[in-house]
């Protein structure tokens, strides 16, 4: 950036990565390039706790380009707590935010800089299914959005990513939010603004793995539902009731034939599998409950979303 450039807008480009460092010099030099002509810019990276090359990519880059920077986190905090620590230190009139694979193109960026232009404060990307994508991850993925849609209150669109731009005012609002548990893509939703949303043929992961295991994607619509909703909790108190009414029934009619007909219900069988269809029921709503009240201690405690350990970028609002 130097100091006789217009008075153009500054664009904030967020790229959480973990163990990306192939894929990391090709994304920034295509950043850099396609960017450039159309606005300053802002490439903030935060490394969530890379143990390859990562940091040092980043180091290396962030000298060559002062446009650069760098936010090391202290340990892997996961995907959305990269995510948050980006938006938190980008300064930008507006931010977009996308993964460090090259999975979310690069070309898309310009069409959604436009959107934002003629005033739409939220860009949101939507993935075209690419035949592409292994089956497992298609299947893994429909069934996310299916749970989070069927169990919370706001409506994800499938195949919504976090690859979407944010004008600064949606940002600052995202920024006020002191939730620990930071799930992104049902905050966008919840906070409104005006939006709209570019269809993209996603691009083939570059280098390395995706960093979403199994037992991560699990976590993670766990976390999209129960940060979201008290849906579940609802679903569990109506099951109980459907439950206690059943058995009521079946007991009149025990009592029933009892007094009317001097028999006893016989059998072993139905009373072992009523009293396990019952107690596993309970066990079931109290991990339902369990996973509420274990958020609520982790709200309490108040402790930060992730913890930085080097940047050279300064902090915009505490944290
Ligand atoms: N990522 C991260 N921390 C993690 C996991 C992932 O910062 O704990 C980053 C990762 O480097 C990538 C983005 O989040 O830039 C999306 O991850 P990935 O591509 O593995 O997810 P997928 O595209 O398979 O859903
Ligand atoms: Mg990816």
């Amino acid at each position: 950036m130097t100091s006789d450039e217009p008075p153009r807008p500054i664009v904030s480009i967020v790229i959480p990565a973990h163990n990306e460092a192939e894929n990391l010099p090709i994304l920034l030099r295509e950043l850099c390039a396609t960017i450039t002509p159309l606005a300053r810019l802002q490439i903030v990276c935060v490394d969530d706790g890379s143990t390859d090359g990562t940091f040092a990519v980043l180091l290396d880059a962030a000298k060559q380009d002062h446009r650069i920077k760098y936010i090391r986190l202290s340990r892997n905090f996961g995907h959305q707590a990269a995510l948050r620590a980006g938006l938190f230190y980008s300064t930008g009139d507006c931010v977009v935010s996308m993964d460090a694979d090259l999975q979310h193109p690069v070309r898309l960026v310009p069409d959604m800089i436009k959107k934002w232009q003629e005033g739409y404060e939220v860009v949101l990307t939507k993935r075209k299914q690419s035949d592409d994508l292994p089956i497992f991850k298609r299947f893994t993925s429909d069934l996310f959005y299916l749970v989070i849609n069927g169990l919370s209150d706001v409506y994800i669109d499938p195949g919504s990513a976090d690859f979407r731009l944010l004008d600064r005012k949606v940002v600052d609002v995202v920024k006020s939010l002191s939730e620990t548990d930071f799930f992104l893509r049902g905050i966008i939703p919840w906070v409104g603004f005006k939006s709209c949303n570019i269809e993209y043929m996603p691009d083939r992961r570059r280098f390395g793995d995706t960093k979403y295991s199994l037992r991560k994607m699990i976590s993670f619509a766990i976390s999209g539902v129960v940060s979201n909703s008290i849906r579940p909790l609802r679903i569990a108190t109506l099951l109980s009731a459907m439950i206690s009414g059943l058995a009521a029934l079946y007991m009149l009619y025990a009592v029933h034939i009892y007094f009317v007909y001097g028999q006893v219900v016989p059998g072993w069988a139905s009373v072992v599998v009523v009293v396990c269809f019952i107690g596993g029921l309970q066990l079931l709503v109290m991990g339902v409950v369990g996973e509420y009240i274990g958020r609520i201690l982790r709200e309490s405690r108040k402790r930060p979303g992730f913890v930085v350990s080097a940047t050279n970028m300064n902090a915009q609002a505490g944290e």
